[in-house]
């Protein structure tokens, strides 16, 4: 059948490194009580869903234990004052109001049991991913747990007490010299990740949210562009309230691409907060399910272009602790391992589900299109969006590129 004179056979195709899950069940304990939106049901039932879809625990999909951050780490980009106010008020004990000045015991981040050893757990599991993918012994890692993306340098905030996206970041420019790309997509704008590289022009922070003009914490506007050596390396885009997924998923494909070829990134941290959901509570914008699982797929394909592979995934916001949270991260899981699990739920996982929630918890998957209605100022949303996006490509490019600074 073959000969010398055949061509010779297409080399075998390299099997990827695997993709990790960085979970230990003791990360389901850590929140800030049931009434409190950051439920830690929301990772419980997540795993839970993964698991009872038999997509993890095989030697294409490992899980990888997280560990505590030690102190010298979270110094990387957090203020002493804050490390050691976060272990003075976890002692049992201590007066609560102490932590004030550093955003601790505030109604948004309330001071709980253990919350030091847990904050470090969640730090620490974003740096288990970030060390694995680095390191090249899996290609992409996820830490459901992490993307507290707006703990600040000295200063606790909206549910983060620790940036772990942040440390985690520090720690892969510490140790390897790379640039970083951060794309964040969570409803709310990434400000403590681009506060803390603000003037850093070896991370380049990219974070599509609901404007400020609606939503905490009021930043991220198109003209927030970096600081110093930093400018032109801080990238906005502040959606409009009622945003869908095709107008939300045209500034997706056309900025993550554009900017990570501008800028040259050697890995992408990928903050999937699944809070632009039209069920989420706390926001307006109005995703379905695909927007999560095309993200995935579009900032994938540009860091297997030009990262070899290199992706660190997070969690992030997301409080339809039921109804969305399992079912987008879920997706998100499995797009990043290469993954197409079945649409419909498995039933035993669906009725505990809805028992535990009382919520009419979704059969699928996926959101089915036209599951919810058109928002009625579509036409207005999609050109607003459009006419962000242009005016952050007119501001940034030039900066980052060098092009047309003389128009
Ligand atoms: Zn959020």
């Amino acid at each position: 059948m073959t000969g010398p004179a055949s061509s010779p056979a297409p080399p075998e195709r390299a099997a990827h490194p695997p993709t990790a899950l960085v979970w230990d069940d003791l990360l389901a304990t850590y929140g800030f009580g049931d009434s409190h939106p950051m439920n830690p049901r929301r990772l419980a039932v997540t795993l839970s869903l993964i698991r009872a879809l038999g997509l993890v625990g095989d030697a294409r999909r490992p899980i990888l234990a997280p560990r505590p951050a030690t102190t010298d780490e979270l110094l990387l980009v957090h203020s002493r004052e804050l490390v050691q106010a976060v272990e003075r008020v976890s002692r049992p004990g201590a007066d609560l109001t102490s932590g004030l000045p550093w955003g601790l015991g505030t109604e948004d981040t309330p001071i709980v049991e253990n919350m030091d050893a847990m904050a470090r757990q969640v730090v620490g599991g974003t740096l288990v991913a970030a060390q694995a993918v680095m390191e090249g012994r899996v290609r992409r890692a996820f830490n459901p747990a992490g993307g507290l993306h707006h703990a600040r340098r000295a200063e606790a905030a909206g549910f983060c007490v620790y940036n772990d996206l942040a440390v985690a970041i520090r720690w892969i420019q510490q140790h390897y010299g790379a640039r970083v790309m951060y794309v964040d997509y969570d409803a709310h704008h990434g400000d403590g990740v681009q506060q803390i590289f603000y003037s850093d022009p070896d991370v380049l922070t990219l974070s599509l949210h609901e404007s400020g003009t609606y939503l905490f914490p009021g930043t991220g506007y198109v003209d927030e562009l970096g600081d110093g050596d930093g400018y032109g390396y801080a990238a906005n885009v502040p959606l409009d309230a009622h945003t869908e997924d095709d107008s939300f998923l045209a500034a997706v494909r056309e900025l993550v691409p554009m900017l990570a070829h501008a800028f040259g990134p050697d890995v992408i941290v990928l903050q999937n907060g699944c809070d632009a959901h039209v069920l989420d509570p706390l926001t307006h914008l109005r995703a379905t399910t695909r927007l999560f699982e095309e993200t995935v797929r579009i900032v994938g394909d540009v860091a297997d272009a030009m990262c070899g592979g290199r992706l660190i995934a997070t969690g992030g916001g997301g409080y339809a602790a039921y109804t969305v949270v399992p079912r987008a991260w879920t997706l998100v899981w499995a797009t990043l391992c290469g993954d197409t699990p079945p649409d419909e739920l498995p039933q035993e996982w669906l009725q505990q589900a809805r028992l535990e929630s009382g919520e009419d918890v979704p059969a699928t998957l996926r959101d089915a299109p036209g599951a919810f209605p058109p928002s009625p100022r579509r036409a207005d949303v999609e050109l607003a969006n459009v006419r962000t996006v242009a005016s952050l490509k007119r501001k940034i490019l030039p900066l980052l590129t060098g092009w047309g600074l003389a128009f």
